[in-house]
């Protein structure tokens, strides 16, 4: 097997006093990272500024990245601070481009401007650093400027996110691909609910203790109510190497959490709930306390839910988890709205109600208020009743109120995903 190449890192630098103050989200950093990991280079560090000269030469100057992706400070409203502070950094000046300064003008006569109505700060956005290569800007008016020093690259773009994604797409991906010619990245992502990131990291420290012995990287993604597991690779030449290598530490992954495994890549658990309702040609139905719907939305935001989605009651008061699912008034007095025979009924009641295969109930103390010592706030029963028997269990989830109902809603669809696939 060849040598692996050198893996080639990234720095994103995005510029704008607005990303400082939280009034716009760094989006930039987030889009580039994730183009920059599907060509196979690194992102290793991305750092925001404001919109002031020393502080982007200083970025500049203690950047060591392969390469450095910048963004905003272009616009003709700044003084376009970034381009003067390349040419301090690169030693170079501003020239005006003639055929840059044409299609400005061009921009500005097609939006019903006569050329020589186009002012001079538009102009001025033709004039770039003498040493770079203009990376064209089909969206807007401030080019890209693509600058190489010792082996390592830097890139200039707008921070208008429109304008930035259609220069990265069209010229800057392509030529950081044909420069650095970076590995190719294999990965595969396992998603998981039913344990936390960290009892999920002990029960499957073993295998991934074992990973490195591959080369291979995990990276856990939690968010609520599911982990997702992203096993990545580097590789040369066309991956199949490595490919074999993860698919194969993935295998050994589904031999050891059988029942955590619910899907993988961007699949989600009401997807794969569709999926295997579908496949047995059967239905479902909900009886939503505390989730208020939200189950309801989850199961109907897949297209083609119709096919096995009738419909749900929202039992929110008593009175109607008494009138429309026929729980008797005694046994809500007694045990309480969450509890285990209220939940239970609800299921069959709704099941019952609105003929279905399966239904899913909750109930439960989302809080922030309500909550007592027997039944703390996240105190959530759940239920499943189907052809085989109702079935619930008890959650105490953790979080705000939106966090709870989350967490419920993924708990309840996990648990018909199991009796879905023992039945
Ligand atoms: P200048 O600041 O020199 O005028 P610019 O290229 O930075 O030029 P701005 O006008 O500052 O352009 O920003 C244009 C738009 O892009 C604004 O709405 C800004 O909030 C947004 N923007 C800038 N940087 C980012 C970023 N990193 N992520 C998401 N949006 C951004
Ligand atoms: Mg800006």
């Amino acid at each position: 097997m060849a040598e692996p190449r050198r893996e080639i890192t990234a720095e994103c630098l995005c510029i704008g006093d607005e990303l400082l103050i939280g009034q716009t989200l760094n989006t930039n950093a987030a889009w580039m990272g994730e183009q920059l990991g599907l060509i196979g280079i690194r992102p290793v560090l991305t750092r925001v500024v404001g919109d002031h000269p020393d502080r982007i030469l200083e970025a500049l100057r203690t950047s060591t990245a392969d390469v450095v992706l910048m963004t905003g400070g272009l616009g003709p409203t700044k003084d376009d601070i970034t381009k003067h502070m390349l040419c301090t950094f690169f030693g170079t000046r501003l020239v005006r481009r003639p055929e840059v300064e044409a299609r400005i003008v061009e921009l500005f006569t097609r939006m019903g401007r006569a050329p020589g109505d186009v002012m001079e700060v538009n102009r001025a956005q033709a004039d770039l650093p003498e040493d770079c290569t203009v990376v064209p800007n089909l969206r807007g008016t401030a080019s890209g400027m693509w600058f190489e020093r010792a082996g390592r690259v830097f890139v200039s773009m707008p921070g208008v996110p429109y304008e930035m994604t259609g220069m990265m797409v069209r010229d800057v991906l392509p030529m950081l691909r044909d420069r650095f010619e970076p590995p190719v990245i294999v990965h595969r992502t396992v998603l998981t609910t039913g344990l936390g990131e960290s009892q999920l990291a002990e029960r499957i420290a073993g295998w991934e203790d074992a990973l490195a012995a591959d080369g291979i990287k995990l990276a856990y993604l939690p968010s609520p109510g599911l982990v997702k597991l992203r096993l990545s690779a580097y590789a040369n030449a066309d991956g199949t190497a490595a490919r074999a290598q993860v698919d194969r530490r993935v295998q050994a992954l589904y031999g050891l959490i059988p029942e955590l495994i619910y899907g993988e890549g961007e699949e989600r658990l009401e997807q794969v709930i569709g999926r295997l309702l579908k496949a047995k040609g059967q239905t479902l139905t909900l009886a939503e306390s505390c989730t208020g719907g939200f189950l309801s939305h989850l199961v109907t935001s897949i297209p083609g839910s119709s096919a096995y989605y009738i419909g749900g009651v929202v039992s929110y008061a008593n009175a109607v988890k008494m009138e429309e699912l026929g729980i008797p008034s005694d046994m809500l007095e007694l045990n309480g709205a969450v509890s285990q025979p209220v939940v239970e009924r609800m299921a069959s009641g709704v099941r019952e109600a609105l003929k279905s295969d399966w239904a899913i109930a909750t109930s439960g103390v989302a809080g922030p208020d309500g909550g007592t010592p027997d039944k703390p706030v996240g105190t959530v029963w759940l239920a499943v009743a189907g052809p085989d028997g109702v079935r619930s269990s008890k959650g105490v989830f953790m979080g705000t109120r939106d966090l709870i109902i989350q967490r419920s809603a993924t708990a309840g669809l996990n648990m018909l995903r199991k009796r879905l696939l023992s039945g």
